[in-house]
């Protein structure tokens, strides 16, 4: 089997309503937007991918990597690893179009990629992951509808210029829902998008108070308390607080993670195989944490397309404990998220996502929905 051409679109598909991601603070989304690129074979079999996108910063990437793929096997994915990972030598990052290549071989086998990996789940306990900072009384109806909606955990932004007011969030939610709900809190210190809004940069005394704060509220984690590569003060934090710590989805390749599991950084690493490592790569990346009682539960924040994908590594590997569902209406609802789909992903009756029984990456992506929103870059 050969790769025999490539395609890719930018797309940006309008959201219901503007979308305000406490991880670039004071800049709305007013669209789902991303790099969605089609590989083709010489067997008839085509393979998707996309990569998250802001304007056109990655238009240039398929082209880049075309003469790459072109005439080649795309079953030999150790060996696209090696291109992927020179990419980052000219400031490329194009891990996502690994994806692609597992699309194919899923297809070609007719399995799905999990299978293939090694299948450990059929299917991953959701939780609704909220991406807005919103005061206590608006985020307590926000919980209350998620619980209706059969979520059985959620994840809460924090991200305010004092503890004391991020710590009335978790607290308002945590007596409406009362003790069975599963709550995570994300504060985004990994993200440092200057030049829109102000938002706080935690100490390591800020991080270990809120931790211990949290631990009290029975938090199940708190998602990236410091910045990326603060190795020493992330693995000091973590050996401190009974709560545990998770982070990485802005960190990449085996050897980010390997520092990161290795100095114990985390309780829990959250590679997102779009922007971090690939699938396979997320594979032996869950190796790793596996041999060192770490879970992985990656990151899925991207797009429909990222998330199927990463849900494929979670049924692969035996330390996934949660699937993030990115979940904030009115702006980023599922039908808006998984808009290149021709149908968007659900939770079922018990608050899980199922894998697809489908080959590939078990999803069918609408060429028409694509081509109605997207510009042809290749
Ligand atoms: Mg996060």
């Amino acid at each position: 089997m050969k790769i025999t051409d490539a395609e890719a679109y930018l797309c940006h598909f309008p959201l219901p309503e503007p979308f305000y991601p406490s991880w670039i603070p004071g800049i709305p989304s007013m669209n789902n937007s991303l790099l969605l690129v089609r590989l083709m074979t010489d067997e008839g079999i085509d393979g998707y991918a996309a990569a998250v996108a802001f304007l056109g910063e990655l238009k240039g990437v398929p082209e880049l990597l075309k003469v790459f793929l072109i005439e080649r096997d795309p079953f030999k994915v150790e060996d696209f690893i090696k291109v992927f990972r020179s990419a980052r030598a000219v400031g490329v990052r194009a891990w996502f179009m690994e994806v692609a290549l597992w699309d194919i071989i899923g297809k070609a086998t007719g399995q799905p990629v999990y299978r293939l990996l090694g299948a450990c789940s059929d299917r991953i306990k959701a939780y609704a992951s909220t991406g807005e900072l919103r005061e206590p009384a608006r985020r307590v109806e926000d919980a209350l509808a998620i619980k209706e909606l059969g979520f059985k955990a959620m994840k809460l932004r924090i991200r305010y210029p004092t503890m004391e007011e991020d710590l009335a969030v978790v607290e308002a939610v945590r007596d409406a829902v009362g003790p069975e709900m599963e709550l995570m809190v994300d504060a985004n210190q990994a993200w440092p998008i200057h030049g829109f809004a102000d938002y706080p940069t935690w100490t390591f005394k800020r991080a270990l108070q809120t931790a211990m704060e949290l631990a009290d509220l029975d938090v199940y984690w708190l998602e990236e308390p410091l910045a990326m590569y603060d190795y020493d003060g992330l693995s000091s934090l973590t050996a401190s607080v009974p709560i545990n710590t998770s982070g990485g989805e802005m960190n990449a390749d085996i050897y980010d993670f390997r520092e990161l599991i290795n100095r114990r950084c985390y309780d829990i690493i959250q590679p997102d195989v779009t922007l971090s490592c690939g699938i396979l790569n997320g594979k032996k990346i869950a190796g790793m944490a596996e041999a060192a009682g770490i879970q992985l539960n990656p990151h899925t924040w991207t797009n429909g397309i990222g998330f199927a994908a990463n849900l494929q590594l979670m049924g692969a590997i035996n330390n996934c404990t949660h699937c993030e569902f990115p979940y904030e209406p009115p702006g980023w609802v599922p039908g808006a998220r998984d808009a290149m789909l021709s149908e968007p992903f659900d939770i079922d009756d018990e608050g899980y996502v199922r894998l697809p029984e489908r080959p590939g990456l078990g999803i069918e992506v609408d060429m028409e929905k694509v081509k109605a929103h997207g510009e042809k870059v290749l």
